[in-house]
């Protein structure tokens, strides 16, 4: 099916076969709602075994009949446009084969852009006070520019610094070959900008890049960025109520800015970290981190070693072991790998035509997109007290898991399961990362490839020495080796109040904060992927990125219409907040399990996952507390103004 939204109306048959590239279940929903009608959904939706595409069991004359009654639906000019509340609730009680929680569905509907509970929003027309009112956010990856969308909506004067040449942040740094996403592009995308032409289910890094961009522009908001400079320090001005931000531009120029409120969105994974390896200096050839790939290196014919194996290595091994004469592989503990089927597959023609003229379908492939990935992982994380077992695993279900994905290695290496104990971790699924299989077995089984076992790395001019003393003559050195996650708010110094550091409070690595988004001491000044906001159960940094924006920027409103100059978190909520975190996290795998990851720091505490569902941190979200926060009415200070 090649229409597209501007082509003339499809025939029923055009849009018969536009639907055989589509998802049954979305369309069993689809129907319903544009025949406001639900009947059929609960009758069949018994044939719906899951919420991915592929789990449903619709018998060929059910599937035939729903997309007769769909393309009649879409081409009749009645089609109800907007669904009652009632019907969606149904609907979402239909839409995987079981219920989903009643509370959950306002968060669902959000997702489905059929509310605005998401938006902030002026309570009586924007106020006098926003005039003099202004917002520096630090960093224009995803993070900032869902706070920067929700400022210019409201009209409150902000600029956004950055320190690379251009907006995307993570997905602008990594160009590594390979470098993708591996949640779901249709709901890895902002609720409030849908993009309906993903070429591929799990999109890959240049077009993910290309939707950010297009969101500040879409936006008209380009201006308010500042690009190829970089944030030396934050202090916050006591006697001025303001914070002084420090910037240094790629040719030296220093400037001050004056800001209201500060939005660290500077990002988690903002900072490469390659180990100390002996002997690297002295090593000749080329080497450099994942994360600043550098592309005027030719990898054709040469001798790669790539070191670590977490979701970037995953990517990059790969998608070079066909133009590299020889990769070896140096490994400090393998990772889990599981297999998703429609992981490398492009959008079918048919249903990016649903996508982009089918609302209806838009939102409920969503939904049943969203439902796929939110907290999957969760029930193989949860610690089990009753549970017991030499292996490590820390509930039936984490158990379980660990044979399922041991099959998909042994029957990934196939013919080579002399493989199997490199490529087998002595772990338990789920303590670190779990990855999407990008072919890591099939490349491990290919003659240029060999692993090595690499705790005790070291290099010499024209190799690298592995832990059992062999010598592995290397050209190119590329380290994935992974990123400072844990040594948050590091790039630049931050100073509150009484010129106190954030280091003297997180000490290296050690950071908490009320929500991961406000710290005491540090007022109007607020971090996204922030202390314990990283999902580790599966999930969308997305919807994280719009709850902290939601959450910062309602209060940054309240600020400016209740003619607040301070806000500052007490220390009673954040420690309130921290103590029930605390108990949730000891529930679960990463804070029990032996292997390592980086969602612990130096002293073994989990500092960037969060124990709460998605759903969980949204709904604390939602609302500020102001009795959390210490507020200061205005006094006669000083309009703060972002110069240019
Ligand atoms: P990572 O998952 O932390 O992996 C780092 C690798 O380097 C690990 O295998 C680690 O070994 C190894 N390593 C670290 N220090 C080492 C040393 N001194 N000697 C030998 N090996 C060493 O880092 P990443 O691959 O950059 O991924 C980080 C995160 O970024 C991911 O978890 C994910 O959140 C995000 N990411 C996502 C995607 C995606 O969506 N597909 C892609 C890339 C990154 P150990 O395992 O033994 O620690």
């Amino acid at each position: 099916m090649n229409h597209t939204s501007n082509d003339p109306t499809p025939t029923h048959e055009e849009l018969l076969a536009a639907l055989a590239d589509g998802e049954l279940a979305s369309e069993l929903l689809t129907l319903c709602e544009l025949t406001d009608d639900a009947t059929l959904a609960k009758r069949w939706s018994a044939y719906i075994t899951g919420a991915s595409p592929w789990e449903h069991e619709f018998p060929d004359e059910i599937a035939h009949e729903i997309r007769e009654q769909l393309a009649t639906a879409i081409l009749a000019e009645s089609v109800a446009t907007q669904p009652s509340s009632d019907l969606v609730d149904v609907l979402l009680d239909h839409a995987v084969g079981s219920p989903i929680p009643k509370p959950e569905h306002l968060f669902m509907r959000k997702e489905m852009r059929l509310n605005t509970v998401d938006e902030v929003d002026w309570t009586d027309g924007r106020p006098e006070g926003a005039d003099s009112f202004s917002v520096l956010i630090i960093g224009s990856g995803l993070s900032g520019i869902a706070a920067a969308r929700r400022l210019h909506r409201l009209g409150i004067n902000f600029e956004v610094v950055e320190k690379g040449d251009a907006s995307g942040g993570t997905w602008h740094h990594n160009t590594y070959p390979g470098c993708g996403v591996d949640i779901a592009s249709h709901y890895f995308s902002y609720s409030f900008a849908p993009n309906s032409q993903w070429s591929r289910y799990y999109a890959k890094q240049p077009e993910i890049l290309a939707y950010l961009r297009n969101c500040v522009t879409d936006a008209g908001m380009q201006d308010h960025f500042t690009f190829n400079t970089e944030v030396l320090s934050a202090n916050w001005q006591d006697d001025e109520n303001l914070w002084l931000v420090t910037t240094r531009s790629t040719d030296g120029e220093l400037r001050h800015i004056r800001a209201n409120v500060v939005i660290s969105a500077a990002g988690l994974l903002d900072r490469p970290s390659t180990p100390d390896f002996p002997g690297l200096a002295d090593f000749g050839g080329a080497a450099f981190h994942a994360a600043e790939w550098d592309h005027s290196v030719d990898l054709a014919g040469k001798r790669v070693a790539l070191v670590g194996t977490g979701a970037s290595a995953n990517q990059i091994g790969p998608n070079i072991v066909d133009v590299v004469d020889k990769l070896t592989v140096f490994q400090r503990s393998a990772h889990w790998n599981v297999g998703i089927k429609n992981y490398g597959q492009n959008v079918t023609e048919g249903e990016k035509w649903l996508l982009a003229n089918v609302p209806a379908y838009g939102r409920w492939f969503r939904a049943r997109t969203l439902l796929s990935q939110n907290d999957v992982m969760r029930p193989a994380q949860e610690v089990d007290p009753t549970w017991s077992s030499e292996d490590g695993s820390i509930s039936a279900e984490n158990a379980r898991m660990r044979e399922v994905l041991t099959d998909y290695i042994k029957d990934e290496l196939g013919d080579h399961q002399d493989l199997l104990p490199k490529a087998l971790p002595d772990y338990p699924p789920f303590t670190k990362r779990m990855l999407r299989d990008n072919g890591w077995y099939r490349m491990m089984r290919r003659d240029n490839v060999e692993v090595v076992p690499a705790r005790g790395l070291r290099f010499e001019s024209d190799a690298m020495i592995d832990d059992d003393g062999v010598r592995h003559p290397v050209d190119i050195a590329v380290f994935a080796t992974g990123f400072e996650a844990s040594k948050m708010l590091a790039s630049y110094s931050v100073y509150g109040r009484e010129g106190v550091s954030i280091r003297d409070i997180w000490g290296d690595d050690d950071p908490r904060a009320y929500l991961g988004m406000a710290v005491p001491r540090f007022p109007n000044f607020f971090v996204m992927y922030g202390p314990n906001t990283n999902i580790g159960t599966g999930g969308s940094i997305f919807g994280q990125a719009e709850n902290w924006s939601r959450y910062i920027v309602d209060l940054v409103a309240t600020m400016v219409e209740q003619n607040v100059t301070v806000t500052e978190v007490t220390d009673e909520a954040c420690t309130a907040y921290n103590e029930r975190l605390d108990n949730r996290l000891a529930q679960m795998i990463w804070s029990v399990s032996a292997g390592g990851t980086w969602y612990r720091n130096s002293s073994g505490r989990v500092t960037t996952n969060m124990p709460w569902t998605s759903f969980e941190y949204w709904a604390m979200t939602q609302d500020v507390v102001l009795d959390d926060f210490e507020l200061t009415p205005a006094f006669d200070s000083p309009a703060s103004v972002l110069t240019r």
